[in-house]
């Protein structure tokens, strides 16, 4: 098999696998018990979050553990805009962010009223920090932006946007999922008030995430005990935060070398099959662990089948709407929603613990799919 999916998840180290499992088995105690056992087990959260802060530059204290990026998304987003209504009733998104943002805001316009701006893709699929501004208004308090897109790479210009939000009451909530770990995630620098981040996309384990906050009050998702500083209740997932520390950890120091070895599974992707009639559903600036292209008039269903059958593992778009017969929002947004480019869309997406013999393996598969 060859697993082409590292967009959707990725395999876990097994130096993660190792710390997680010496976790489970020596550090067994409840973070908030207040013999040895559990000071242990609190001891090792301090240091996983201490990691994480190191990793982003930020302060330990302003790291909050979730279960993911999708909760993450959630508590920035609901927990902001319900603490703060009285500054305005307002909120800014793009139409290509994950389901767990669109859906969030959706869900705060629906039940609580808010006004929700869904800016939309330029006509050449980019998404212009000038779009952002002009959806501005008073009232905004929210703007809620992707670093990468999941289902094709493109790259936001969440640096713009955060200077353009420092003269503006509105605060920046930025959704790291697609880039954390594969290249530089500096929330001072992009003026960021908000970052999200799930393990699993990083070599870490499935379940567990982190959301950078600035110092500034927001509502928890989840009410009951005092972990998490009030934030977050509930015990804390231990040996997994420990794990996604180590991963967090061991992709930020081989950062460059990773991302060029996937530039370089990319190139040489392309030049595998530079023989093949398609076209690439690529906006501008990307990362280069993700890929999505197309061949005119195949059914990108029927293509993945295939490709299943022969031991390659791609996807259509996100894990979310794969398995559905939902056409991607984030193509729709840019071709329109009868576009017949809905149909033929697959994404192939790499991680540094792919090699260039697999993507040889995978082009003639490929080849051989399409006769
Ligand atoms: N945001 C983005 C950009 C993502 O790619 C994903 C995962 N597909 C998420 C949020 C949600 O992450 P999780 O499913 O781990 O909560």
């Amino acid at each position: 098999m060859i697993y082409l999916d590292n967009a959707a998840t990725t395999p876990v180290l097994p130096e993660v696998v190792e710390v997680m499992s010496d976790t489970l088995l020596t550090t067994f105690g409840n973070p908030s018990s207040i013999h040895s056992y559990g000071r242990v087990a609190f001891q090792t959260v301090r240091q996983s979050r201490e990691a994480i802060a190191q990793a982003l530059q930020v302060s330990a204290r302003q790291i909050t553990f979730t279960s993911g990026a999708s909760e993450s998304n959630n508590t920035a987003i609901i927990g902001y805009a319900l603490a703060h209504r009285k500054l305005g009733n307002h909120i800014v998104t793009t139409a290509i962010e994950h389901p767990s943002v669109i859906n969030t805001v959706q869900y705060l316009h629906d039940r609580h009223g808010f006004d929700i701006t869904f800016v939309q893709p330029e006509p050449d699929g980019s998404v212009s920090a000038d779009s952002i501004k002009n959806a501005l208004r008073p009232d905004t308090i929210l703007v809620s932006m992707m670093w990468s897109n999941n289902e094709t790479g493109q790259l936001l210009p969440v640096s713009e946007v955060g200077e353009i939000l420092s003269h503006h009451q509105a605060v920046f909530h930025v959704d790291a999922t697609q880039v954390m770990g594969k290249i530089p995630v500096h929330p001072l620098e992009i003026k960021a008030d908000f970052v999200s981040a799930s393990g699993h996309k990083f070599h870490g384990p499935k379940g567990v995430g982190f959301l950078y906050h600035a110092d500034l009050l927001f509502d928890p998702l989840i009410h009951g005990g005092e972990q998490e500083e009030k934030r977050r209740a509930g015990t804390e997932n231990l040996h997994s935060l420990v794990g996604m520390a180590k991963a967090l950890q061991i992709s930020v120091a081989h950062m460059r070398e990773n991302y060029e070895k996937v530039e370089q599974l990319k190139t040489h992707l392309f030049e595998q099959i530079s023989d093949l009639t398609f076209y690439k559903n690529e906006f501008g600036k990307s990362m280069p662990h993700v890929v999505n292209l197309a061949f005119p008039e195949q059914n990108h269903d029927l293509l993945l089948t295939k490709l299943d059958l022969a031991g390659i593992a791609i996807s259509t778009g996100s894990a979310c709407t794969a398995g559905t017969i939902e056409p991607s929002h984030v193509l729709a947004s840019i071709y329109g929603e009868s576009s017949p480019k809905l149909k033929e869309n697959i994404r192939i997406s790499f991680s540094e613990l792919n090699t260039i013999d697999e993507i040889d393996e995978f082009a003639i598969k490929l080849k051989n799919a399409l006769k």
